[in-house]
């Protein structure tokens, strides 16, 4: 055997995420025809949407030119120069936003964007001390939680609850708690938030860059659901940048999860950071989604198709889950749901739940249901006795309703298995 260094065991050492991935991986390709597979963050595929890349493809493959760009040559570190300056007007002509082609970077997906920018920002500094993220709300994204190189790199803030009506609540950020000390590097925020589908208002988005640009740190704004594509967002609210704010997009949620595509939109200093990054970790980025989605970015057919075909998609399927979560649960015991305000999935809350989540999960995954059980999601916060973050899980609403509805009636049947 060999020794791993601390980065080594901090990256190769596995983690709750990884295992988590690992056993819906197994769960799914080992799953017979009743698996309820609704734990995955995968997108639906649409039709009409899988028929747009599929025919962009063929005609990729038709031309020499196209196809040297796709397969045959390296981009710069920075990404593919026309996607940068296509992307760059579409921005500028959706939000009216002052910024260059000096203010973009693609890099292998979304995640990988956030191990670079967390790291970058966060950890040891060149004079020892440490520094933190700090998420003002959690729960927040999973796949943040194993991330930093550093040990401790992540602080969260538990949120206000707003409880709605009989079934419905919705968290906020709790300003009052929220104490910016100098070991602070960064505020994350993912808008939609997956896991909740909570949409942050723009009152919090304002009060977080003010926060963020008098304490001279960025606001990281994950928009990895948000608009102007793939705008898988149910609330009208307005999309912010400014030099302080780094934002990120991914073209997964629009239904290229497999091209790998992440895109930063940040200050030049942070731009060419992350180019740096690339050029040392992988020296430049996939070219397939660039190659894909550029004559509908240029052409700005994809704020249309955002706007007409996957928020309508993703909202009906919302409403229909909801819906059914209604009918199957009714009064039979505690529960609530977050407000669905955008992203895949329905998180739930049991209150004074008799077991964890985690057994609800393990009980779940027995009967061919998969979930996520939520006490995931609330990395970085050292409440350990509040008994909500045992009390959650999460639901994709992306997959078939009928499996959705199924999945549904099983979680009613083991929930109400533990009044006995
Ligand atoms: N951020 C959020 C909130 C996500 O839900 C995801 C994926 O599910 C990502 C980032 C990363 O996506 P990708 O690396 O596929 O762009």
């Amino acid at each position: 055997t060999y020794h791993f260094s601390n980065i080594g065991q901090a990256l190769a050492g596995g983690s709750g995420i990884g295992e988590l991935m690992d056993d819906l991986g197994q769960a799914l390709a080992n799953g017979g025809p009743d698996l309820k597979m609704l734990g995955g963050g995968q997108p639906a595929q649409i039709t009409e949407i899988n028929e747009i890349w599929r025919n962009r493809l063929a005609e990729i493959s038709c031309n020499s030119v196209d196809s040297t760009r796709l397969l045959s040559i390296y981009d710069p570190p920075q990404g593919n120069p026309r996607f940068i300056s296509a992307i760059t007007n579409l921005l500028k002509d959706s939000f009216g936003w002052n910024l260059g082609e000096e203010n973009i970077a693609l890099t292998s997906g979304g995640q990988t964007a956030f191990f670079y920018l967390f790291n970058l920002l966060a950890g040891t500094m060149p004079d020892g001390q440490k520094k933190k993220i700090l998420f003002p709300l959690v729960p927040e994204y999973i796949g943040y939680a194993a991330q930093g190189l550093d040990p401790e790199m992540f602080h969260a803030l538990k949120p206000e609850i707003e409880e709605i009506g009989q079934h419905q609540f919705k968290y906020h950020i709790d300003f009052d708690r929220m104490k910016l000390g100098d070991d602070i590097a960064a505020i994350c925020v993912s808008r939609p938030t997956n896991p909740t589908g909570n949409v942050l208002t723009d009152d919090e988005i304002k009060r977080l860059s003010d926060l963020a640009e008098e304490n001279k740190i960025p606001l990281i704004i994950d928009n990895a659901y948000g608009a102007p594509f793939p705008g898988i967002i149910f609330t009208d609210v307005k999309p912010i940048w400014d030099e302080h704010i780094i934002l990120t997009l991914s073209l997964s949620k629009l239904g290229l999860p497999g091209t790998r595509t992440g895109i930063v939109i940040g200050s030049p200093e942070i731009i060419r950071a992350v180019s740096s990054m690339t050029a040392i970790i992988g020296l430049s980025n996939p070219n397939t989604g660039p190659q894909v989605v550029l004559p509908i970015i240029e052409n700005g057919e994809i704020l249309s198709l955002s706007q007409n075909v996957i928020r309508p998609y993703y909202e009906n399927k919302s409403k229909i889950a909801q819906q059914a979560a209604r009918d199957i649960f009714q009064e039979n015991f505690p529960w609530r749901m977050h407000l669905s305000e955008g992203a895949l999935f329905l998180w739930l809350w049991f209150p004074g739940l008799s077991i964890t989540s985690n057994e609800l999960y393990k009980r779940l995954k027995a009967r061919e249901v998969l979930v996520i059980p939520g006490h995931h999601f609330f990395f970085g916060c050292d409440e350990e006795n509040w008994q909500h973050r045992h009390e959650c899980i999460r639901v994709s609403f992306a997959m078939d309703e009928r499996i959705v509805r199924d999945g549904l009636q099983i979680i009613a049947e083991e929930v109400i298995a533990t009044l006995r």
